[in-house]
């Protein structure tokens, strides 16, 4: 069945795979971005360039109003909503947390687990039978941080992908009886420009080779986990944190 779902962080990494394989299945596909509006144009195009419809909606997901706007955005484009990605993350400089200021604390849980928080409250209003929608998947874009916990580096971003997992968990048997299947993938090291906000562009190659499978992840495998999780194909599949982690 055709499909309209929201990424947010689409217009890159992880996000942008998700999107071009949702419009290779015909989907309808809003865009979020932050700042770079040429990288979602781009994955506007490449999206309907396989075969879907886009949109390219600016908005921070940590902040209530713009979150609110970006999912009127898609349905007054494409009119109804089956589908999140809650795909937008951030990480900062590696650190221990004794040198860890409040403010890139602060700024690592609004983005991460805020506004995934705020984005799930509004699909859920959106797709909740109860409230008139049709039912609808959200996909989690969690993290191996979760489990690793990530020492020295960012116990911050750690952290904030743990909640996610819960979230998952608990949202999953809220949202059952709405017809909302909810799920989370649990990426490893992929192949993104993530790394280089962490301060390490290189991590992927150099970290790749000590993964069981011998090398780092790409977007679009971790992209093609999320597009079945939203597809009908796995209609029975909801409270899973399913992790594309080459075995780490
Ligand atoms: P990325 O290449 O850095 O892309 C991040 C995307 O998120 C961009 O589209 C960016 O938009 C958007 N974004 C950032 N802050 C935002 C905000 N406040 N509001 C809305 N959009 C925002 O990252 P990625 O590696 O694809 O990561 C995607 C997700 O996978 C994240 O949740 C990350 O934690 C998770 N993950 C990644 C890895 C990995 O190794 N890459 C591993 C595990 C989990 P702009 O282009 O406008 O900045």
């Amino acid at each position: 069945m055709s499909k309209v779902i929201l990424v947010t962080g689409g217009s890159r990494g992880i996000g942008r795979a998700a999107a071009r394989l949702a419009g290779a299945h015909g989907w309808s596909v809003g865009v979020n971005y932050a700042g770079n509006a040429e990288a979602a144009a781009r994955t506007v195009a490449e999206v309907e360039a396989g075969g879907g419809r886009a949109i390219a909606i600016q908005g921070d997901v940590s902040v209530e109003s713009q979150v609110i706007a970006m999912f009127d955005a898609v349905t007054s484009a494409f009119g109804r909503l089956d589908g999140l990605v809650n795909n937008a993350g951030i990480i900062a400089p590696i650190q221990p947390l004794v040198e860890m200021s409040v403010d890139r604390l602060r700024r690592i849980f609004e983005v991460n687990i805020l506004g995934a928080y705020l984005c799930a409250r509004e699909a859920a209003r959106r797709m909740s039978r109860s409230r008139g929608g049709r039912g609808g998947a959200i996909v989690n874009v969690s993290s191996v941080a979760a489990r690793l916990g990530s020492p020295n580096e960012f116990v911050d971003y750690a952290g904030s992908k743990g909640a996610l997992d819960t979230f998952t968990i608990g949202l999953s048997k809220e949202l059952g009886p709405e017809g909302i299947r909810v799920n989370a993938v649990r990426p490893g090291l992929i192949d993104t420009e993530i790394h280089a906000a962490a301060g390490r562009p290189d991590r992927a190659a150099a970290l790749g080779k000590t993964m069981p499978l011998g090398r780092a992840g790409t977007a679009e495998e971790v992209g093609e986990a999320i597009v079945w999780l939203l597809d009908d194909a796995s209609s029975y599949v909801s409270g899973s944190i399913l992790d594309v982690a080459g075995g780490r």
